[in-house]
């Protein structure tokens, strides 16, 4: 599995739509101060599932949308593709190639689509989980995540371990589980005082 492709339009600097190909192995982006190369981390961050728009490295999140410069006019919408390769079925779904893909409009209104069928973000996140690339996982590693993983907080180094053991997944699941069975006890309470006072 890796990144194949971004497609970049309305995305921060990227005013005009880009595509860049990456191939297998690795792919150095550079460039002078100021053109765009973490604005292209930004947006991978961005479409899985970014929702920080401090770790976006912004003060709102509507900031990601491209906001005009002299020449021209701010866009209305920004949209980031990414298609990842998925010959050997890593991500859970039977395609060879997935491409998630996030919208943004200036209402704050957001849109998430795998392989262009509109989905929650919640699909994007169970799709990515355990995979690594996640926004919480460890293939975006930023300076401040350095920072967390040699310092001593066991905690932040635990998350990445998980993530890479690929018990996320079940964790989240045990969680939301967990949720359920709370708000059925709590129902259910509920119901036994109607029933004792109806007696
Ligand atoms: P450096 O090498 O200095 O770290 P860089 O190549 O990583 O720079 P970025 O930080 O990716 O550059 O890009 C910064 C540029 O993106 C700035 O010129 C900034 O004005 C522009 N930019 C950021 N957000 C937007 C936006 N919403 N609309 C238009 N331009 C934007």
């Amino acid at each position: 599995m890796y990144f194949k492709r971004l497609e970049i339009h309305g995305f921060k600097s990227f005013a005009d739509p880009a595509v860049i190909e990456f191939n297998e192995g690795i792919t150095a982006i550079v460039g002078p101060n100021g053109s765009g190369k973490s604005n292209i981390s930004d947006a991978i961050r961005w479409v899985l599932g970014e929702q920080s728009a401090k770790e976006l490295r912004g003060g709102k999140m509507e900031e990601v949308i491209f906001n005009g410069t002299e020449s021209r006019r701010a866009r209305g919408m920004a949209e980031v593709t990414l298609v990842i390769d998925n010959a050997e079925r890593k991500l859970n779904v039977d395609y060879t190639e997935v491409a998630v893909t996030r919208r943004m409009y200036r209402s704050g209104e957001s849109e998430y689509l795998i392989n262009g069928n509109n989905c929650r973000l919640k699909d994007i996140r169970e799709l990515i989980m355990d995979t690594g690339i996640g926004v919480d996982g460890y293939s975006i590693i930023g300076q401040g995540r350095i920072a967390d993983i040699i310092s001593n907080k066991t905690e932040s180094r635990r998350k990445i371990f998980e993530e890479a053991a690929g018990v996320v997944a079940y964790k989240t699941r045990r969680a939301e589980a967990v949720k359920k069975l709370e708000t059925t006890s709590s129902n259910l309470e509920r119901i036994d005082d109607i029933v004792s006072e109806l007696d």
